[in-house]
C-alpha cells in the first residue's frame, strides 16, 4: 500500500492553506507543515532496482527525447505530480526568484518534466505530458 501523505488526506484544507501562501513566510510554513518529506517513506533499494529496469532509456515520446527520473519518496503517482507541481507553482517564486523571469530554455538550464509518469526532457517544447497529458513542469538544474 502506497503511503499516502497528509497533503493527500485532508485535501481540502490542504488545498484551502495553498491558495493563502502569499510571501516567502507562508511558503516556508506550509511548505513545513505539508511537504515535510523526512516523514515519508523511500523507496527501498530492491523496488528502485526493479523500476529501473523498466527505466531503460532515452525515451523518444512526441519526436522529443526524454530521460527517466525518479522521486526518492515511496508514494502515489497522482502525490508525487502535485508535490512537484506545487514547487514549481507555488514555491519557486519564493526559492529562485532570480530565476523566474528568464526564458525557460535548455542553455539557461531549464528541463520539462512529468512527475507523474517520471519522465523529463531538455527539448523544451509542448506543455503537454505526451503520456499521460497533465501539464509539464519545468525544472531547472542549478549543478555544475
Ligand atoms: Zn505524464
Amino acid at each position: 500500500m502506497v503511503y499516502c501523505p497528509d497533503f493527500v488526506v485532508k485535501s481540502a484544507e490542504y488545498e484551502n492553506e495553498k491558495q493563502q501562501v502569499k510571501t516567502e513566510k507562508d511558503w516556508i510554513v506550509f511548505r513545513n507543515k505539508w511537504f515535510d518529506i523526512s516523514n515519508w517513506p523511500e523507496k527501498q533499494a530492491d523496488q528502485l532496482a526493479k523500476e529501473s529496469l523498466n527505466k531503460k532509456g532515452p525515451l523518444l515520446i512526441g519526436g522529443r527525447k526524454w530521460g527517466y527520473r525518479t522521486l526518492i519518496c515511496d508514494i502515489s503517482p497522482e502525490a508525487r505530480y502535485e508535490f512537484c507541481y506545487t514547487y514549481y507553482t507555488v514555491g519557486y517564486k519564493f526559492i529562485f526568484p532570480e530565476y523566474m523571469d528568464e526564458p525557460k530554455t535548455a542553455r539557461n538550464g531549464w528541463s520539462q518534466e512529468c512527475p507523474f509518469c517520471e519522465i523529463s526532457t531538455h527539448e523544451i517544447g509542448d506543455e503537454e505530458c505526451p503520456i499521460c497529458k497533465r501539464k509539464l513542469i519545468y525544472s531547472k538544474y542549478l549543478g555544475e
